[in-house]
């Protein structure tokens, strides 16, 4: 019989369930059928603490709406390419070349928007990495497609009504705030 790790010369009559290290009865904590470890206990309780932070806030709703927000501006934004696809699922067929990549781009951004929305909302821990890739490219290009419009950004900053500025500040704004409540927010999606 092993002895006891922390009474040398007493037997270790008990096996810890977690680190499988033998200690004596009033080194352990029986729990049900299984005996825990002082050591491991402490461990336990650190994990669930943890646990409970990893939930959602305010934070993580507040972004898992604005990640939807910029999804659905995007996804309206890929509308010939919907319709071109819809039309096809219903026979009529249409080539897909005549679709613009700017259309393919706006598809693409709406699905990967689409998907973080629901990542932030179920606090998923991959909502975290991917969600800092997918709001920096989106709002790389959401600059670059301004600097496309005549007069670049200042024109657009200077108009905050016109449609032009509605769109650029939802797709290159809205990005960059969503790129920072999710560095904010390490601890409730990924847990530590
Ligand atoms: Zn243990
Ligand atoms: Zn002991």
């Amino acid at each position: 019989m092993p002895e006891c790790i922390n009474h040398p010369g007493k037997e270790g009559i008990y096996k810890c369930a977690r680190c499988n290290r033998h200690f004596c009865l009033v080194c352990v904590e029986l729990i049900g059928d299984k005996a825990y470890c002082f050591d491991c206990l402490k461990e336990i309780v650190k994990e669930s603490r943890e646990g409970t932070v990893k939930s959602l806030t305010m934070k993580v709703m507040v972004s898992s709406v604005v990640s939807l927000m910029i999804a659905v501006v995007s996804l309206y934004n890929a509308l010939p390419l919907l319709l071109l696809i819809y039309k096809n699922m219903m026979g009529s067929y249409e080539p897909l070349s005549i679709i613009a990549p700017k259309d393919m781009l706006y598809f693409a951004i709406g699905l990967a928007f689409l998907a973080l929305s629901v990542g932030l909302a179920a606090t998923k821990g991959w909502a975290y990495g991917c969600g800092i890739v997918i709001s920096a490219v989106a709002f790389v290009i959401g600059i670059v497609n301004s600097m496309s419009f005549p007069g670049g950004v200042g024109t657009i900053l200077s108009t905050p009504q016109s449609d032009v500025a509605a769109l650029f500040i939802i797709m290159a704004l809205g990005p960059l705030i969503l790129l920072l409540a999710i560095l904010g927010s390490r601890k409730e999606l990924v847990g530590r």
